[in-house]
């Protein structure tokens, strides 16, 4: 089978395989479920089970797992197989639609930031229809949503499912206001671009920090780093190459539309960019990609690193979330089209995301907050930590005539650098070109360019549809309320522009003078995840939630305490890593050189007094002295590390990782890489960054 035609979605229990595999009134009942949400009995789930279970096993599956996200970051999943014995003695290949519909795994030691207690520790998975299923080597994969025994949300996906729904339906209200008919449902879609490094597993495996941690702890400034760009949209190397290809493979038979890869900025970085699907789908698929990422990296000899800041100095890896609303009918609804003021659907929706970024810069700033993001916003790279919306100077041309009560701006002919006219309707120029900006309207749709290479798409995904959900509520409040639709329309365009404009930048984010300007128009500068986490549960935040049926305040909380909890035991993490390889490796191996470095001296001096021995004397003392600074530091560290666990609350402590842990490991490290320097290579006890990210 090599037509990638027939490759792409051969292991995926998909509409075509459905039509094809289920009796047809099962189909329909099926599709109706997917579609409209009606009910399904349990003997059409058990047709649908032993239906799936033929497929699988003719692709040869042996197991059937639920897989989900809990709140690990990762995927889980737990293999049943489908056997079930007969009486005598053999055995048939069973499933039935119960194990399809739900699960019981025994998750009690996946985080539920308190909502689980012992007594009640049961977790349910549930058939999510909307993803297809799929195999995964020899096991049967079903896309669940998991929820505690109570039904509170304990993984990423019932809160973007539920957002999905809140959105939907309130842009339907909008829709029909507006006379647009034809529309039954609206779909959030999103396209993640996947930012990832690939580096030599041999290396990999000779240091602790990648191992443990996935980023560097240590590490002096080779002599060259991303200077040059000349490893963006490089040529790809061979090997990376062959990785790529069997990448795309193993995608594309997952269903998964991966589509762009090329070079990113660093050197070792690239990206993978899929066409963009349904949120759910697109969070699902996401999810595998960087699963597939790392597995097929070991088998090319390379490890593929989706931490945020593997290296210091350099970029890190972001996810960016492309974000828009479709309607059934295809429609994108955030496409100004050939004339965005006369366009008052775009213009509805365009404010309501405004609006609702404006409102929630919060909730936003909290769905990529991570110790590991920490290291990339507000970096030179990557976005600050402020939010607003790089609108462009057409859309913002449109939006400030309208405030000025105007019903046209003159349609200036912009054309691409290049001077050909390429796109038909509204001109890339002027949409595309800011790369700073954390929330960018590229279009056709925003780029939320803040989330980490790491971050579950689901949790910024949920987030932003929730805030335009409502955003459009109010929206479709006021204009359910108005005898003039068409003219209220457009005068609350007027107001929700007038009342948010302070949100929108189409400046250079990575500047100073923006820092300022914000503070000045009151804008949030949330720093760190801890300064960001806080807010989760503030009253605005709660109220909103609870409207758009996406948490309770125990969901909430909840949420947040994994948040906290996750925060320290990464830094904790990292902090004994780092004092195990000043320890281990780094002193030991310094100390050595030093002793060789002595006994030159003392054998140089044993033919002569007279021979120089500056250098080596010199050496001795730089290296001595510096690995004494790096005892002191090393020891105060420690003292951060008992102190920090000393603490009783949660939150005291993710201040002081934040405010004494990590200032304390950045101290250490300066020093260990000064002695790096200084040590000659064979001595030193890992790879450097020279080595890990030019070969
Ligand atoms: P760029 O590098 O310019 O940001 P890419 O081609 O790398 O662009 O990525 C753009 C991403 O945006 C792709 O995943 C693409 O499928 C996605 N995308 C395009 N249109 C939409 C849309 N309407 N809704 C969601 N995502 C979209
Ligand atoms: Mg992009």
């Amino acid at each position: 089978m090599n037509k990638i035609s027939e490759l792409f979605g051969s292991r995926v229990f998909n509409d075509a395989v459905m039509r094809e595999k289920l009796p047809k009134d099962t189909y329909k009942a099926l599709r109706s479920h997917i579609d409209k949400g009606t009910p399904l009995s349990l003997e059409t789930a058990n047709v649908i089970a032993s239906a799936m279970k033929d497929w699988a096993l003719e692709h040869g599956a042996t197991h059937f797992t639920h897989w989900f996200q809990p709140m690990t970051g990762i995927t889980a999943e737990k293999h049943d197989s489908f056997i079930s014995p007969t009486e005598g003695g053999g055995i048939v290949m069973n499933f039935s639609g119960k194990e399809l519909i739900k699960g019981e795994p025994d998750a009690s030691s996946f985080p539920s930031g308190g909502i689980r207690a012992t007594f009640e520790a049961r977790g349910y998975t549930n058939w999510d229809p909307s993803s297809c299923a799929f195999i995964k080597e020899n096991t049967l994969c079903i896309p669940t949503a998991f929820c505690s025994y109570g039904g509170e949300a304990l993984d990423k996906k019932t809160p973007l499912l539920r957002s999905m729904e809140a959105i939907e339906t309130q842009a339907l209200r909008i829709l029909k206001l507006l006379g647009n008919k034809s529309s039954q449902r609206v779909l959030t879609t999103v396209g993640p671009e996947q930012e990832y490094f690939l580096i030599s597993k041999e290396l990999y495996e000779k240091r602790k920090d990648l191992i443990y941690c996935g980023r560097t702890l240590l590490g002096a400034k080779p002599p060259k780093r991303q200077e040059l760009e000349d490893h963006y949209f490089g040529a790809i190397k061979p090997k990376v190459n062959e990785f790529m290809e069997e990448l795309d493979e193993e995608l594309w038979k997952l269903g998964v539309l991966a589509n762009t890869e090329h070079n990113e900025v660093a050197p070792a970085q690239h990206e993978l960019a899929p066409i963009f699907s349904s949120s759910n789908v697109a969070a699902d698929h996401n999810q595998l990609t960087m699963e597939m990422m790392k597995k097929i990296a070991g088998k090319h000899g390379l490890v593929c690193l989706l931490h945020e800041k593997p290296f210091a100095g350099i970029n890190g890896s972001g996810k960016h979330i492309n974000w828009s609303l479709a309607t059934d009918t295809g429609e994108n609804l955030l496409k100004p089209g050939k004339n965005p003021i006369q366009n008052i659907q775009f213009l509805l929706f365009l404010s309501a995301v405004i609006k609702a970024v404006d409102e929630h810069q919060d909730l936003l700033r909290i769905s990529v907050a991570s110790p590991s993001n920490d290291h990339r916003l507000g970096g030179n790279e990557a976005p600050p930590a402020i939010i607003s919306i790089f609108l462009g100077d057409d859309l913002q041309e449109v939006l400030d005539a309208i405030t000025e009560g105007k019903c046209e701006v003159p349609v200036r002919n912009r054309r691409m650098g290049i001077g050909v006219q390429i796109l038909p309707d509204f001109k890339k120029d002027t949409t595309d070109r800011n790369r700073t900006s954390p929330f960018a309207f590229t279009g056709s749709r925003f780029e939320f360019r803040m989330p980490g290479s790491t971050t579950s798409v689901a949790c910024p995904t949920y987030m932003i549809n929730t805030i335009v959900a409502d955003s459009l509520m109010e929206i479709a409040d006021r204009l359910e309320a108005s005898s003039d639709i068409k003219a209220d329309a457009v005068s609350l365009v007027k107001d929700i522009y007038t009342q948010h404009k302070r949100i929108v930048f189409n400046g250079n984010n990575y500047s100073e003078e923006w820092v300022r300007e914000a503070e000045k128009r009151g804008l949030l500068n949330l720093k760190s995840a801890v300064e960001a986490f806080p807010h989760f549960t503030d009253k605005k935040n709660l109220d909103l939630f609870e409207k758009h049926h996406i948490f309770n305040e125990i969901e909430v909380t909840a949420r947040q305490e994994i948040l906290y909890e996750e925060y320290c035991k990464l830094i904790n993490i990292e902090a004994l890593t780092m004092l195990d390889m000043i320890h281990k490796d780094i002193l030991p191996s310094v100390s050595a050189y030093v002793k060789d470095l002595s006994d030159v001296v003392l054998s140089k001096q044993s033919i002569s007094e007279n021979i120089p021995c500056e250098m080596e004397k010199n050496l001795i003392h730089s290296l001595s002295s510096a690995c004494d600074i790096l005892y002191a530091k090393a020891a105060a560290l420690d003292q951060c590390l008992l102190e920090v666990n000393a603490l009783e609350k949660i939150r005291d402590a993710a201040d002081y990782f934040c405010g004494k842990v990590l200032p304390a490991m950045n101290e250490l490290r300066a020093i260990a890489d000064e002695l790096e320097t200084i040590t000659a290579a064979k001595y030193w006890p890992m790879p450097t960054y020279g080595s890990l990210l030019f070969t």
